[in-house]
């Protein structure tokens, strides 16, 4: 196994090194030296470690329990985490490059170790007390254990703010009773970050986020979702009947949890936009690889004109995609606004892999819907970027949203 991010002794300090990135990213199209370490050890882990099991995870449905171990102690499932409490202490550009050179290797890989990261920990270490912190992050650092995030339920999925999920304080204790639905990781998580009705008079100022130890009494699992694609990733409902947890695992104060909820989501698009571009770039890799050795009509199909258009359009998608997920995580380094900038990366990077993965096949002929290639693997995993963590459409509110504003203002 190579040796974890920090042996390496990456320190991406977030604000000074923005203008540099910038610089290096439209003027040399270079990353610095500590990012291209950062890139290279993941894309060898991915290539060595998940490329080589990936088709086989998916088929069997099978959560990848020694490669979340291995990327533990390499500090990739708590990137952001600061080196005292267990983590690799990294910023989010760092963030963004390690998820979309894990999820080409394996874009199930990609989720877990996103929703760990963004997900589940982000808030807590933005929102949680010091105690919080070494309870509910530092174990999750390791890759031991892992935590889910549960906000969508049966009823509601873009429209956050209605959870029927209630919580009711009894002495010195929450009671929550609903259905949690869609939720990634349920199966193999050990805590999650919960969100439930604490105040149903004030409607989404009346939601409250919660910690929740995986397993408590009260809380059971519904069925593993047979999913299209990313699935080696298990999502299931969490279904609470009178649970109890202790009062203060209450996260933030109450009434918070629907902003707690939204600044959540906005920096883990910027993972799974970075998901979308591993995804595209595996397509891509696998489309140019066949082109190249293909032969058609006495040469390889890459010298026809009408593939090397679709390559064309495939990379252009692919890079352009690349950077506004790179501008918007550098923004989130920066402590600039990026909820548009999210929104624009996952929107871009999501579309960019769904149609990347699609001309992928469509370069394969007949190899391309089989599952002896990667391809047909590719174009069921790229399929969710548009729906989780908001729809393509709800991305598109949000950034017209913000455009308006920003005219107005
Ligand atoms: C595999 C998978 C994993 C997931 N993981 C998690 C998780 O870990 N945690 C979690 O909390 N949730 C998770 N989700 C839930 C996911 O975030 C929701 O499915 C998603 O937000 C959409 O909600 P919905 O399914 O209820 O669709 P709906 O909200 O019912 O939307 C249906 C359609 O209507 C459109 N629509 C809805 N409202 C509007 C609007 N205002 N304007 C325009 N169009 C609109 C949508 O874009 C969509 O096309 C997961 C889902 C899946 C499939």
């Amino acid at each position: 196994m190579p040796s974890g991010l920090l042996g390496l002794g990456l320190r991406c300090r977030a604000g000074q090194a923005a203008v540099r990135y910038l610089h290096s990213v439209y003027q040399s199209a270079e990353l610095p030296e500590t990012l291209r370490m950062l890139r290279d050890t993941c894309r060898d882990y991915a290539e060595k470690e998940l490329q080589p099991i990936a088709a086989q995870l998916d088929r069997e449905h099978r959560y990848p329990k020694e490669q979340i171990r291995q990327m533990g102690q390499m500090g990739l499932l708590a990137v952001e985490v600061p080196e005292e409490l267990g983590g690799a202490g990294l910023d989010y550009l760092a963030y963004s490059i390690a998820i979309e050179e894990i999820s080409r290797g394996c874009a199930s890989t990609g989720v877990i170790m996103s929703v760990n990261n963004s997900l589940y920990i982000g808030p807590i270490l933005k929102y949680g007390s010091e105690e919080q912190k070494s309870q509910w992050i530092s174990p999750f650092c390791s890759g031991e254990k892992i935590g889910c995030f549960a906000l969508s339920e049966p009823g509601n999925g873009s429209d956050a703010g209605a959870a029927s999920t209630f919580a009711r304080l009894e002495g010195d204790e929450w009671v929550l009773n609903g259905t949690k639905s869609w939720i990634t990781n349920a199966w193999d998580a050990s805590a999650a970050v919960v969100f439930a009705t604490t105040d149903k008079t004030q409607k989404h100022k009346g939601i409250s986020a919660f910690l929740v130890d995986m397993p408590t009494a009260g809380l059971s699992l519904g069925k593993k979702e047979d999913k299209l694609g990313i699935r080696a990733s298990s999502t299931a409902n969490l279904i609470f009947e009178d649970c109890r947890i202790p009062r203060h695992n209450l996260l933030g104060h109450p009434g918070m949890g629907f902003k707690i909820a939204m600044q959540t989501l906005d920096s883990g698009r910027i993972g799974i936009a970075s998901q979308a571009l591993g995804i595209a770039q595996a397509a891509l890799d696998c489309a140019v690889d066949y082109a190249e050795k293909r032969l058609a009509f006495g040469a390889p199909i890459s010298k026809l004109q009408a593939i090397q258009f679709k390559l064309s359009d495939m990379a252009l998608a692919l890079e352009s995609a690349r950077l506004l997920t790179w501008r918007a995580a550098m923004l989130k380094d920066n402590k600039k606004p990026f909820t548009k900038e999210a929104a624009m990366a996952k929107l871009a990077a999501s579309e960019a892999a769904t149609q990347i993965s699609h001309q992928a096949i469509q370069i394969l002929g007949g190899m391309g819907y089989v599952s002896d290639m990667p391809a047909e693997r590719h174009y069921r995993d790229a399929r969710i970027t548009e729906i989780y963590e908001g729809t393509s459409e709800i991305q598109r509110l949000v950034i017209a949203n913000q455009l308006l504003k920003d005219y107005r203002s």
